[in-house]
């Protein structure tokens, strides 16, 4: 019997149980798809993530994969106007830049570390069935050796917004579904020529995107919103007519991958009942405009790994369980749902008024010393409370530390 059950291998599923071996625990992943899934998703990861990524030893083969970024452009077409935001050290942050890379690197470096430790990865393994008892959870699962089933003391679903996991847990997700499709592509071209930085915002209300570099061989990321009135299987042809903006009337590119996402405000009602853990978008998902999906549930996933680690050493009683529980919810509902779905508000907005408040608001920020700053902490607030004196985490969060220089000029970080 093992003592962690980890359900889905995506980034939250393995940095999860790469944490949990690393503190000692028999961890099992079981992942319904025979590898790790490749579809275009997170990017970009701010300082609050890099810390994780360096306390668990991946940091340096990322930075290899992937590249460093420090500029971030917003862009208003219809006012003709751009800014740039640069980062740039501060004392107190051990990083003055973004890493970007696909999601499924990061998961997949995090699988090799913890196989090493002897974590084991199933894949083919679709978890269709559980039952918690006194004991812990026994797993039932399909896959291509039939029926199988598994049990452990405790089980983490890091199965994605549709959880499994927390569908037969009984949990509720609350919150909403917005009525939009985001339609993510991965595509060559070079963007830079048009003018965008290595990460940037198009705030328009019909062509609003996110535009980001993904690799040093000029493959980037384009996300837009579309309508989802519109027809879904009809999603690949209208890519053609969208990027004809964005990309103004060049024909030199090449599309490697698209996939239509739905876009979510969501949480589990608890992210703790019985043996049932959650961690990732299972536990929380939010629509992604300003890349706070992964951030915020890669810290779920590293607040548990450290708070159930305790609980199987017995350095704990099981009741800091809801305590996670609590204090994740409390920061998703906010600080990352709100700045989501701001950020998603001022990228379409429509109203006029509204439209000229936002273009003065964004040039007031381009022109305050402090915004690369305010870029680089405001991620850190994601981290929220750490719940245990002694944990690994204590001093992960910098802003205490270093917000007092900045706070003197600006008040707050927004
Ligand atoms: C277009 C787009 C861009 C984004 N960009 C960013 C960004 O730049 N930064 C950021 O922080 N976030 C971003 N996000 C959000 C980010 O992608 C998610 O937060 C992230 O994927 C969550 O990771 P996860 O491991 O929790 O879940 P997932 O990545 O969804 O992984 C879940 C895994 O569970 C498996 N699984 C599901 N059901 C079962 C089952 N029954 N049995 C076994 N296995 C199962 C799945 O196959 C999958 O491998 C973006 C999202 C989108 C859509």
């Amino acid at each position: 019997m093992k003592d962690v059950i980890v359900v889905g291998a995506g980034p939250v599923g393995m940095l999860t149980a790469l944490a949990l071996a690393q503190t000692g625990a028999k961890v099992t992943v079981l992942e319904q798809e025979p590898a790790i899934v490749n579809s275009p998703r997170a990017a970009v990861y701010f300082p609050s993530t890099l810390i994780i990524l360096e306390e668990l030893g991946l940091l340096d083969e990322l930075n290899e994969i992937g590249f460093q970024n420090r500029t971030f452009g917003t862009h208003v077409p219809e006012f003709n106007y751009s800014s740039v935001v640069t980062t740039e050290p501060i004392e107190g942050i051990p990083y003055d830049y973004q890493l970007h890379a696909g999601q499924h690197d990061v998961a997949r470096v995090a699988m090799e570390h913890a196989i090493r430790l002897g974590v084991e990865v199933l894949f083919n393994h679709e978890v269709v069935a559980l039952e918690d008892g006194p004991g812990g959870v026994t797993i039932t699962t399909r896959g291509e050796e039939g029926e199988q089933q598994f049990r452990a003391t405790w089980l983490i679903g890091a199965d994605g917004a549709r959880s499994t996991v927390r569908k037969l847990a009984g949990i509720a997700f609350e919150g909403h579904t917005w009525p939009e499709r985001f339609v993510a592509t991965n595509v060559k071209f070079d963007f830079t020529r048009l003018g965008y930085q290595q990460a940037n915002f198009v705030c328009d209300p019909v062509n609003m995107a996110v535009i980001a570099q993904l690799d040093r061989e000029g493959l980037w990321r384009c996300t837009y919103m579309e309508d989802s009135s519109l027809p879904l299987e009809a999603y690949e042809d209208r890519i053609h007519q969208r990027y004809e903006w964005f990309m103004r009337g060049s024909k030199d590119y090449q599309i490697v991958s698209s996939s239509p996402y739905m876009l979510h405000q969501r949480a589990a009602e608890t992210l703790h009942k019985g043996h049932v853990l959650l961690a990732g978008d299972a536990a929380h998902a939010t629509n992604p405009c300003g890349g706070l999906g992964l951030t915020s549930g890669v810290w779920t996933g590293m607040v548990l790994a450290d708070v159930l680690g305790a609980v199987l050493r017995g350095e704990e009683d099981e009741s800091i369980l809801d305590r996670f529980s609590d204090e994740r919810r409390k920061i998703f509902w906010d600080v990352v749902s709100p700045a989501a779905t701001e950020n998603k508000r001022m990228l379409q907005e429509r109203d006029p008024a509204q439209r000229q408040k936002d273009l003065a608001a964004i040039k007031a920020l381009s022109e305050d010393p402090d915004s690369g700053a305010m870029l680089m902490l405001f991620a850190y607030k994601v981290i929220g409370d750490v719940l245990r004196p002694n944990s690994r985490w204590k001093d992960a969060d910098p802003t205490p530390r270093v917000v007092p220089h900045i706070a003197a000029r600006r008040g707050q970080i927004h």
